[in-house]
């Protein structure tokens, strides 16, 4: 076998086993398809009246962290916002022209068929189920971000705030409540059936029904049917999406466009997990230097508060010390003086006249005869 086509295969059997394929289907040389009895999500935001709701089941579902705002304060909607490690889903209102209402429109992980951040992660820390979600596992996380960069939606976030074990964040499309028999939890909540689960060929086929029924309602385009190679999660507008900020895509997954790429540098395969293992154990090396700078600082603060505490203790006690002598000196004082004075009336007393000398004593017993 031709050594290129060899590493070709070989990038693309890696690719596939992150993604849960077969072996053969990879080497095959065909695109993934997804699985056909996979589930997804329409969103139809002709029907979204953007209360929220959605965010506020992803919260309680997910045990997120409270917003600053409450769920029902729908001036946030006032600002575009994305999805970040604490928010896994966002709705967002649009204003277009010649619409005299503005329309809302909810993002998340839109689930791709075949994710790019699946098949840029080495060590394989991303699954594409078979219910069509797509999940991570922070426990093979490395956290060189390679997802964030690969994901052509910008979904991934890092946990930037956590210094000990930041971690990757997104959506999971409830992939625990699906296998439970349960709706994800957006979708159990919305009020206004904009949000529809099902299997991804059912809601396909129920999006085509609606757009055929109410050409003036929908603009013929069901974004998710071929972004990225297809994605899990479909939406429905009428609007072009564009004008709803969905981006352009194109209809070729991911893989499908690097998996050229791997095969003209087949280096690539073999030296890219070495050199993020090695940047990984840079980035613990980094983080161990830091720890250990932190100690020593901590060390050296702490021993300057002790130097100062014990200069601080000798002061007062030199102060009491001087203090108490001040003290002494003072009674010395008093007393030597209280002496001197005793001493002094004694010492008169002694050298006064004899007559004088007697006057408090009385006539003396001669004169009494
Ligand atoms: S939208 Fe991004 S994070 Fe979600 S499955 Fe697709 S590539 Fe992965
Ligand atoms: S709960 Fe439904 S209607 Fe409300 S914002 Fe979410 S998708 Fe729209």
């Amino acid at each position: 076998m031709h050594r290129r086509k060899f590493l070709s295969l070989l990038g693309g059997a890696g690719l596939a086993s992150a993604m849960g394929v077969t072996k053969s289907q990879a080497a095959s040389g065909h695109s993934f398809n997804g699985y056909p009895d996979a589930m997804g999500v329409l969103h139809d935001s002709t029907r979204c009246i953007g209360c929220r709701k959605c965010e506020e089941a992803c919260y309680q579902v997910n045990d997120l962290p409270k917003p600053e705002k409450e769920f029902k304060d729908l001036t946030v909607l006032d600002t575009k916002r994305r999805t970040d490690a604490k928010t896994y889903t966002v709705v967002n209102k649009y204003n277009t022209a010649g619409l005299e209402h503005p329309i809302f429109r909810k993002q998340q992980c839109n689930h791709c068929m075949e994710p790019a951040c699946a098949s840029a992660c080495f060590v394989k820390a991303f699954t594409k189920n078979s219910d069509g979600s797509v999940t991570y596992n922070g426990d093979l996380c490395v956290g060189c971000r390679y997802c964030m960069i690969a994901c052509p939606f910008s979904v991934p976030t890092f946990e930037y705030d956590d210094a000990f074990d930041p971690l990757i964040q997104k959506c999971t499309m409830c992939h625990p409540r699906i296998q439970e028999g349960k709706l994800p939890g957006c979708v159990e909540i919305c009020p206004k059936e904009a949000l529809t689960f099902g299997r991804r060929e059912d809601l396909l086929g129920i999006a085509r029904d609606r757009i055929r029924k109410y050409p003036d309602r929908y603009v013929k385009h069901i974004y998710g049917e071929h972004e990225a190679g297809g994605t899990n999660w479909l939406y429905l507008s009428g609007v072009p999406h564009t004008e709803l900020g969905q981006i352009e895509v194109g209809k070729t997954s991911a893989p499908e466009l690097t998996s050229g790429a791997l095969g003209a540098v087949p280096m690539v395969v073999g030296i890219w997990p070495v050199l993020l293992t090695g940047a990984y154990a840079i980035s613990k090396r980094k983080e161990k230097i830091a720890q250990e700078e932190k100690a020593e600082a901590v060390r050296a603060t702490r021993e300057s508060a002790q130097e100062e505490a014990e200069a601080a203790l000798k002061a007062a006690m030199d102060k009491a010390t001087k203090d108490k002598a001040a003290a002494v000196e003072r009674e010395v004082k008093k007393a030597v003086a209280e002496a001197e004075k005793a001493f002094e009336e004694k010492l008169a007393a002694a050298q006064a006249p004899a007559g004088e000398a007697d006057t408090g004593a009385g006539e003396s017993p001669e004169e009494e005869a």
